[in-house]
């Protein structure tokens, strides 16, 4: 199908045709596509841009991940699908970062394919394909992990995840960075630094950051972030944006009696 630029929500829309492509080829699970659809929403609340409290949990995150002896990115299909590229750039600023494969729905025909999805995106080395570890307590498949991945990692990036594995990983003592646009989520209500924001978008903000904070990063010196705060920034975001609707539609006082 061809999407026309002109269209007001060409961006959109060229995401979409990507994730059904890339579900019709395995990469991303149909269940996926509705996941998409539920952040969508969330970012026409949120105004589709960054707001400045997302923009300050990115510097946060960068700092986090520059102080982390074991940094590792957790990716599902829909990340593999929308930010291969993305995240190949961030772990060229970070060269330290794992990334490793973790699939709700996995079969290992799906892990691999994930796997050459990031490759062709320009990620290198890629964990979570033959996991090997199991996370205690979780019961779907997304308790398998890598050895040499996130079964070793102190900080892991969790972008578009469930709010179990979230609670899981932190019950080992990993310190948890979240993306998801859903400030209502269980992930982003449990997440040591949620980060509400779109995944390209805060992937491309974490990266820029990382130059900026690596003067001051010391290994295993985590600066404190607020993520009640971080929370309440997002509400406080959609709160204005609704009100600003609101008040453009109200009736206006007739001048005529
Ligand atoms: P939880 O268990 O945390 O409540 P959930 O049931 O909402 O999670 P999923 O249905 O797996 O979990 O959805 C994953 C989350 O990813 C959703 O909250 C959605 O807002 C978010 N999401 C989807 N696409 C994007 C995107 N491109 N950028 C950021 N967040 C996204």
């Amino acid at each position: 199908m061809r999407i026309s630029p002109r269209h007001p929500r060409a961006a959109s829309l060229r995401t979409r045709a990507r994730l059904a492509r890339e579900m019709r080829k395995g990469v991303v699970a149909p269940e996926g596509l509705i996941a998409h659809g539920r952040g969508e929403a969330f970012d026409y609340l949120l105004g589709e841009r960054s707001s400045a409290g997302a923009r300050k949990a990115e510097r946060a995150a960068a700092a986090w991940l520059l102080a982390a002896r074991r940094p590792v990115v957790s990716v599902n299909g829909n990340v593999a699908a929308l930010a291969a590229r993305p995240l190949a750039r961030l772990v060229r600023a970070l060269p330290g970062l794992r990334v490793e494969v973790n699939l709700f729905h996995r079969t290992p025909a799906r892990a691999a394919r994930v796997a050459s999805r990031l490759r062709a995106g320009g990620i290198r080395t890629v964990f979570g394909v033959h996991p090997t570890v199991r996370i205690p307590k979780l019961p779907s498949d997304r308790a398998l992990v890598d050895r040499e991945g996130i079964a070793q990692a102190d900080v892991c990036l969790i972008p578009l995840e469930d709010g179990d594995r979230t609670e899981a990983l932190r019950a080992l003592g990993i310190r948890v960075i979240s993306i998801d646009l859903n400030p209502l989520s269980r992930t982003s209500e449990r997440s040591d630094l949620p980060i509400i924001d779109e995944l390209t978008r805060a992937l491309d903000h974490i990266t820029r950051a990382i130059p900026l904070q690596k003067a001051q990063a010391r290994p295993g010196f985590f600066r404190p972030f607020d993520r009640s705060r971080a929370l309440a920034d997002a509400f406080a975001t959609i709160e204005r944006r609704l009100t600003r609707e609101t008040r453009a539609r109200a009736p206006r006082p007739s001048r005529h009696r």
